[in-house]
């Protein structure tokens, strides 16, 4: 309860910039700011933006099946990240990891989907003649918000290790995305080190509780065992606008931090009541927001130190541009 209050709170506050002398005072502000790096748009957005179904992430291989299907979209969609603005795209692995293709048992391995995801990055790179980097991806290994359904510790260790042996001097960072327990992100961030000298950790509290993670854990204890890991970035993603905000404080502690949001807003809905798993929890008390609304958001966000800012759900190279222009301004 004291949670969602904070957030209408926040959100009140957010919207108020832009009718008042407190939008000015950001911009002056801006001046004393690093320029943070422009992290992509979500993929299955944009998937269902160019007419390309997509069925539900929680029973199907979802975007792996454009990957091995359809791989001239998911390039083009890099091209379009980098000409919104991206200075980072990430591969488009996501949902190619070795317990969700079980579910389509002819597909290809997910270390050679993994090899795929990674030329079609390049590809774009070289298309746009550009000097953008490259976001190795870590994902969560089972259904994503279901850390019940991990892996043993074994088999996580081969999972990220398999893909790091990919990403070795291929990739710019490793990103562990959408962590939804401390078990696997600390697992993850852990053997990321072994492969590359730039590792980014991103939590998600997408979920019945603003500030825990899927699995129940606090939010500020997954940053404090973060923090032990020595790594250069933390994140949160997959989070609403608003509640993103609500884990800067504790961010703050780590060297850097970041965030890709979904393109929404908290909103309490008088079915909550109704409905037991946290992701349809997440779903039925949002808000859609637009990429004009996102990027104040983001404002917010490099005011008090990101320095990494992106989209997660429901985010498109819309957003992408209107962070760009945020931070052309800087
Ligand atoms: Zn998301």
């Amino acid at each position: 309860m004291e949670e969602s209050k904070q957030c209408l709170n926040f959100y009140v506050k957010q919207t108020s910039l832009k009718k008042g002398n407190k939008y000015t005072k950001y911009v002056l502000e801006w001046t004393k700011i690093m320029k943070p790096l422009i992290l992509d748009s979500a993929i299955g957005t944009e998937l269902e933006n160019r007419g390309i179904h997509l069925p539900s992430f929680k029973t199907s291989i979802w975007s792996a099946h454009c990957l091995i299907h359809n791989p001239e979209a998911i390039r083009q969609i890099h091209i379009d990240n980098i000409e919104a603005g991206a200075d980072v795209i990430t591969t488009s692995n996501y949902q190619a990891t070795p317990e969700l293709l079980k579910r389509e048992p002819s597909s290809p391995t997910y270390d050679d989907l993994a090899k795929r995801a990674l030329e079609l990055c390049k590809e774009a790179i070289i298309k746009t003649g550009t000097q953008t980097k490259i976001a190795g991806c870590y994902p969560p290994i089972h259904v994503t918000f279901r850390p019940d359904l991990t892996s043993k510790e074994s088999e996580l260790i081969e999972f990220y290790e398999t893909l790091g042996q990919t990403y070795e001097n291929e990739v710019d960072v490793i990103i562990c995305e959408t962590m939804s327990s401390i078990y696997e992100g600390t697992i993850a961030a852990s053997i990321a080190k072994h492969y590359t000298d730039t590792v980014w950790l991103s939590w998600t509290t997408r979920g019945n509780k603003l500030n825990r993670l899927p699995s129940t854990e606090l939010l500020d204890l997954a940053i404090s065992e973060g923090l032990k890991l020595d790594i250069d970035c933390q994140l949160v993603n997959c989070v609403h606008a608003d509640t993103a905000s609500l884990a800067i404080e504790k961010l703050k502690e780590e060297k850097s931090f970041g965030i890709y949001a979904n393109s929404s807003i908290y909103k309490k809905n008088d079915i909550e009541s109704f409905v037991s798993d946290s992701d349809d929890w997440h779903y039925h008390n949002h808000q859609p927001i637009t990429p004009i609304e996102y990027k104040d958001f983001a404002v917010e966000w490099i005011h008090r130190g990101a320095s990494v800012i992106g989209g997660c759900c429901r985010t498109t190279t819309d957003h992408i541009k209107e962070i760009k222009k945020v931070v052309d301004l800087l």
